[in-house]
């Protein structure tokens, strides 16, 4: 059984598929690894530590992609400088597992399905206990929330912490965090680190506890409908509630130096939550960091992957955060991947068991077809469009 590890060609992506530590444990259950030759350079990791570990490298890259069982990737497929894309260079049969955005980008998984590829979305194992150690969103994005945080502090005019000194005292910054989903724990916990005061608001009444037990202060809206869906996602809100919630928000972001918006609706354009009129309203030098900017932007004023200074407030969009900290982003990637591939190898050979629900729920393609509900209708929708 071969398993390849591809180099990633998104500009902005540095993070790789596997470490050269989990490509040694895979080596030691007599699985043989192929890693592409300088797949792991932007995450620091040489092509002689993955040799060192046992891995065979590889300096060609359709070599690579057309003779394994098992191709890992971290960024959905992509379009080569030949005018190729990725797939185009796959052998009918290959199991791809990858982040693929199935849903936002339903037509990737059509030409999967072209090609008679298998494919697994890391979106799209389910959130349950048995697949935590799987679960590659909440790896990356307590990456993400953490990083927002140190973005805001860097940019903000301001300490974060209280400080007395001999020449006065600084009052501590304000940070108010909307989403508090597993980016925005993260953040409320780094921020209360660095000494912030914090405060959270979520449109899921069940995360109050998180946030208190992490030294934050819940805002508390009363809607009058189920916010809660199943999997413990959110669920789009009807306007009456948008309006009721964004009454509440506007006085929280108003009084906030740092403003950090974290809200997704899975499958939707992020809600936009922080109007330009919010923002008007805050003080010079505060600064929002909206990490919903590539799904749309939880803000009026975001422009996914600037920074704007908009009367005299930053607004930053940032891109794909957990790249920008490729090497504990990678190792906790190649941990959710292994784990995956402990399911799906049995004996050494490669059993792709429907009946086991996590197989069932990220297997997007197999056999020539699309075989998930949500990506159909999401394929259907895109051509209507
Ligand atoms: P996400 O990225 O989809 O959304 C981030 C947050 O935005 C969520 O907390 C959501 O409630 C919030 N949100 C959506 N619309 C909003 C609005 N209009 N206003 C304010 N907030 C809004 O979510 P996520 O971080 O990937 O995870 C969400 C939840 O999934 C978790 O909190 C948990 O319940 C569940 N989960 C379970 C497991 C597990 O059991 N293994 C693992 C991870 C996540």
């Amino acid at each position: 059984m071969r398993i390849a590890v591809a180099k990633e060609i998104e500009v902005c992506e540095r993070r790789v598929a596997l470490n050269p530590d989990t490509v040694g444990r895979l080596i030691k259950q007599g699985l043989e690894v192929w890693v592409e030759a300088g797949a792991g350079e932007r995450a620091f990791f040489s092509d002689a530590a993955y040799e060192a570990a046992g891995a065979k490298i590889v300096h060609h890259t359709d070599e690579l992609w057309g003779s394994t069982d098992i191709l890992l990737k971290v960024s959905p497929p992509q379009e080569r400088e030949d005018g190729r894309t990725e797939i185009d260079l796959m052998r009918e049969g290959t199991l791809l597992i990858s982040f693929l955005n199935p849903l936002g980008n339903p037509v990737v998984a059509q030409q999967l399905a072209n090609r008679k590829v298998s494919a697994l979305s890391m979106e799209l194992i389910p959130r349950t206990t048995r697949a935590q150690s799987m679960d590659a969103l909440s790896s990356q994005a307590s990456l993400a929330g953490y990083k927002s945080v140190l973005i805001a502090a860097a940019a903000l005019p301001k300490y974060f912490p209280m400080l007395t000194t001999a020449a006065g005292t600084i009052a501590p910054a304000k940070v108010f965090i909307i989403g508090a989903g597993v980016a925005g724990l993260q953040a409320i916990a780094t921020a209360r680190r660095l000494g912030a005061v914090v405060e959270a608001f979520d449109i899921r009444p069940a995360v109050k506890e998180e946030v208190q037990s992490l030294g934050a202060k819940f805002v508390e809206v009363k809607l009058e409908e189920e916010t809660t869906a199943a999997g413990g996602y959110a669920k789009e809100i009807s306007e009456a509630s948008k309006q009721r919630t964004q009454e509440v928000i506007a006085e929280h972001v108003k009084n906030s130096d740092v403003v950090i918006t974290t809200a997704q609706v899975p499958g939707k354009t992020a809600p936009l939550l922080v109007t330009a009129e919010m923002v008007a309203q805050m003080k010079p030098g505060s600064v929002v960091v909206d990490l919903a900017a590539e799904q749309g932007g939880n803000c009026a004023c975001t422009e996914p992957g600037k920074d704007i200074v908009w009367n005299g407030i930053t607004i930053i969009g940032p891109i794909n955060l957990p790249s920008s900290m490729p090497v504990h982003a990678s190792q906790l990637y190649s941990k959710n991947l292994t784990s995956l591939l402990q399911l799906l190898i049995k004996d050494k050979t490669l059993n792709l068991d429907f009946a086991d629900d996590i197989i069932n729920a990220a297997c997007i393609t197999h056999g020539g077809e699309i075989r998930n509900q949500r990506v159909k209708d999401a394929l259907q929708n895109a051509v209507l469009r």
